[in-house]
């Protein structure tokens, strides 16, 4: 073994994994260092010695990279929430390409210059529109709420985030208050005692209406009425607020039962020219911005015809689909939570859409019964979580021989495993766009076409531009590039 535990070596910073942390040798041996990027010359500190690798921390920065520049946010690497505020954003960027293109040569076996160059976003601070902000007490009772630690549940007590909209951080002050006014019991994990849990907020960007939810470990929120008074006078653009109740000696952030206790129960936006609602419970793209240009790009790689038939699985509240029904026949949405189908439907009806139908079901359960059905879409669009698609989904889908499969990922791995195993079953990758989704963070979106046979040939590439879309204002001219 080259090194040992508490060694401090000098090491070179060589690439960057996908979790953005360094990676530098040491005498043959990969030695991870978080907060590190290419071209430092670090002493790193070792923490953990593995059979071929180690992990260190740094000890001192002997040699800047060129690329390094001082982090915006006081809590950045103690804060688990972003991983590259250490590095200018043309090189996040080039991190994040440079990950989906290994991905899809080392997992996928596929050439990566199907990959264009990535879509930067113009603002990389801001852009989450949603925010599930945990609450606590340290050990001498005083209030915590805020942040988890990096791989920890202990809470850092900040109430502002520069992912965050501002506005947010009023939010969170005001009910900090209301927390200390009421003296209202605490949530304690490892007792599963006290009463509140989480406070999550979300905005709808475009039209600005805000949602406060509270999670509770309780039948009944305490003081609501003060709550909402404090939160009214605060907060001017405040549209709704929901108690969520959530019981369970769990990780898992909110229950499946809410309680409206002012305004709606829902906020609304606007995404690619059409209105969305948005339940507490329901998913929706916590970047809108990046998302509108997501979509865009899954609408041009589908290259809708009149007689089409969509299916789009894991639909959550029908969003990608209702943004191509007007060009289409019809539209078939698949998605496993309930709310979201009823918010999916609702989406339809409010913006006069006729030709989509919503099923709340498993994907593949739903694809398979729509294929004894025979009914075979020409085009599919996958959007799963970040495990990606089931062996079973992917065999169902490839039977069901659709002309066109645009694949929406937030994981370069699991997507690249499943196009490996669309290629042998007969389905070529056409081309893949990243799109930074989430700035300052390691995770990046891809966006990608798959087609049978040469139904497609090589023309998309050619067709497909940015220019039409409104991608002017852009930080700098390295933060996005053109599709070739
Ligand atoms: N396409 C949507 C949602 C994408 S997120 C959008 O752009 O807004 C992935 C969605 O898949 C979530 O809404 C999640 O609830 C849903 N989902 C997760 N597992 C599923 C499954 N097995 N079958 C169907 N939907 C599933």
């Amino acid at each position: 073994m080259p090194i040992k535990k508490n060694d401090v070596v000098k090491l070179e910073i060589t690439s960057v994994d996908s979790n953005g942390q360094g990676i530098g040798r040491y005498k043959g041996m990969a030695v991870f260092v978080p907060l590190t990027t290419t071209g430092d010359v670090v002493n790193a500190k070792i923490l953990k010695v593995k059979k071929n690798y180690a992990f260190a921390k740094i000890e001192s920065i002997v040699d800047k990279s060129k690329h390094r520049v001082n982090s915006d946010c006081m809590l950045f690497s103690k804060c688990g929430g972003c991983a590259l505020r250490h590095v200018e954003y043309s090189e996040e960027l080039r991190i994040k390409e440079e990950k989906v293109k290994n991905a899809i040569k080392r997992i996928a076996g596929l050439n990566p210059e199907i990959v264009n160059n990535i879509v930067g976003a113009k603002e990389y601070n801001y852009y989450r529109n949603k925010a599930q902000i945990p609450v606590g007490a340290d050990k001498d009772g005083n209030i915590q709420i805020g942040f988890f630690a990096n791989h920890s549940h202990r809470i850092i007590d900040s109430s502002s985030c520069l992912l965050q909209p501002k506005i947010f951080s009023d939010v969170i002050d005001i009910f900090k208050q209301w927390l200390i006014n009421y003296n209202i019991p605490i949530y304690n994990e490892v007792a599963h005692s006290g009463i509140v849990r989480h406070l999550y907020i979300r905005l709808a960007e475009k039209t600005n209406e805000l949602m406060v939810c509270v999670v509770i470990n309780s039948n009944e929120l305490p003081y609501k009425k003060e709550l909402i008074k404090m939160l009214k006078n605060g907060i001017c653009n405040l549209k709704t607020v929901v108690v969520n109740f959530n019981t369970d000696k769990t990780n898992v952030i909110v229950g499946n039962k809410c309680k409206t206790i002012f305004g709606p129960g829902y906020i609304i936006d606007e995404l690619c020219g059409l209105k969305f609602k948005i339940s507490p419970l329901s998913f929706y793209q916590v970047n809108r911005s990046q998302a509108e240009i997501v979509y865009n790009i899954a609408k041009r790689y589908a290259r809708l015809e009149k007689e089409d038939v969509v299916l789009d699985l894991y639909c959550g509240t029908g969003t990608i689909g209702l943004t191509m029904a007007s060009n289409v026949s019809k539209v078939i949405g698949v998605e496993i939570i309930e709310e979201s189908i009823k918010d999916a439907n609702i989406n339809a009806k409010i913006n006069g859409i006729d030709n989509a139908q919503f099923i709340c079901s498993d994907a593949d359960k739903a694809a398979r019964m729509l294929k004894s059905e025979n009914i075979n879409p020409s085009v599919v669009i996958l959007d799963p979580p970040r495990k990606g698609c089931s062996m079973q989904l992917i065999n169902t889908v490839v039977d069901m021989v659709p002309k066109r499969i645009v694949y929406v990922s937030c994981d370069p791995s699991t997507l690249a495993r499943d196009l490996k195993v669309f290629e042998e079953k007969g389905y070529s990758t056409k081309e893949a766009t990243p799109v930074d989704m989430f700035p300052r963070t390691a995770h990046v979106e891809t966006v990608v076409l798959l087609s049978k046979g040469e139904v497609d040939s090589k023309k998309v590439r050619v067709e497909f531009s940015l220019e039409d879309m409104d991608m002017s204002g852009f930080q700098n001219d390295a933060t996005y590039s053109q599709i070739k």
